[in-house]
């Protein structure tokens, strides 16, 4: 029944929701579980004022595996192959899972959507290589206040640096062509002709993110990780050629403003991942009520997904949240 909801939704946003399990942290705080999932479509939360309910369109309890999660997303990466632009994000709090279920646990025991779909963009490729041709290429970026750099250019690496980057790493600005597609330009885009080269690429791409992270002195997860994958097929009877693109994104945590004795730089860095987060709430809200005007120009963020969020693009969105009571604020505010 749930594969419909996924199969038809051109330019339509979907929105599912995972549960994340107790945290040992949690268990070890006594904390009470206030968060369940009552059917496929609601969660449940108990609130001081009430129980509340919210309505996804598909929701995911802590017992969900990656392999149930991304078998409910795979028909997005036949999307992407087919022509279409399509979206997938993971936002919620820091430590609500969202890199769990994009990119998955440190070990790779568990991999999450971003390296799953590496390997379905190849099967799907291989399926089809009797009848077309394929072109896989990808870009990796991370956006961290409001800088958008390129994570194939590496902070460190001599060897890759470019000359006119003096040892910093590329800047990568938005900008729209001619007939008003938006492309990021200065971003590098490299091949892959496997899901091994996509994966090692991947990798590289969250080496330089460490490093760019350890140099400023930063956490990763206060920075957006934004992995763009272009499918270009030709027909090989009529020689025609489409092209799709799969955007795969990692959001920073969306918890409100810093705790009081933030320094300077935490205060810049909340600021500017609320400001992305909120302009990014502005453009789903303005999709989901199919507004005439879409706010994709108020933010780096919106901009650079611009073109796989409304229009024909198909976007997903999962809800990450914590089930237990100390995150109940922050649940609440990433449900509402
Ligand atoms: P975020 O990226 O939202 O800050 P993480 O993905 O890093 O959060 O998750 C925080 C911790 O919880 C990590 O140790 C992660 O491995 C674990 N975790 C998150 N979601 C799950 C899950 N569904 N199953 C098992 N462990 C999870
Ligand atoms: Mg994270």
């Amino acid at each position: 029944k749930y594969y419909n909801v996924v199969e038809d939704m051109k330019g339509k946003i979907r929105v599912f929701c995972r549960i994340r399990p107790v945290s040992q942290t949690e268990t070890a705080q006594g904390g009470a579980i206030v968060v369940d999932k009552i059917d496929d479509y609601t969660v449940s939360v108990e609130t001081p004022r009430g129980l509340r309910e919210f309505q996804f369109d598909q929701v995911f309890s802590a017992e969900t595996s990656q392999e149930d999660l991304f078998h409910d997303t795979n028909r997005l990466i036949q999307s992407a192959i087919d022509g279409y632009n399509v979206c997938i994000f993971a936002y919620g709090q820091t430590g609500s899972g969202k890199t769990f279920t994009m990119v998955g646990d440190k070990e790779q025991k568990n991999p999450g959507l971003m390296p799953r779909s590496f390997n379905a963009i190849f099967d799907i490729i291989q399926e089809n290589s009797t009848k077309f041709s394929f072109k896989v290429s990808a870009y990796m970026l991370e956006l961290y206040n409001d800088r958008l750099q390129d994570l194939f250019v590496s902070l460190a690496g001599e060897a890759h640096a470019q000359p006119q980057s003096h040892g910093q790493a590329r800047r990568v600005e938005i900008k729209r062509n001619r007939k008003g597609v938006v492309f990021a330009q200065g971003a590098e885009t490299k091949e892959a002709s496997s899901a091994q080269e996509l994966y090692a690429l991947f990798q590289q791409a969250c080496a330089n993110r460490h490093i760019s992270a350890t140099k400023m002195n930063v956490e990763s997860s206060r920075s957006h990780l934004i992995v763009g994958i272009m499918v270009e097929s030709r027909n090989l009877t009529n020689g025609s050629v489409s092209t799709g693109k799969l955007s795969l994104v990692d959001l920073a945590g969306s918890e409100r403003a810093a705790k009081t004795g933030a320094k300077d730089h935490q205060l810049k860095e909340a600021n500017s991942i609320n400001k992305s987060l909120s302009a990014l709430g502005d453009v789903i809200s303005s999709l989901s009520a199919e507004m005439p005007h879409v706010p994709y120009r108020n933010n780096k963020l919106t901009q650079v997904m611009q073109d796989s969020l409304g229009g024909n693009a198909k976007t997903l969105m999962i809800v990450n949240i914590s089930p237990s009571e100390c995150n109940l604020d922050e649940t609440l505010t990433s449900l509402l």
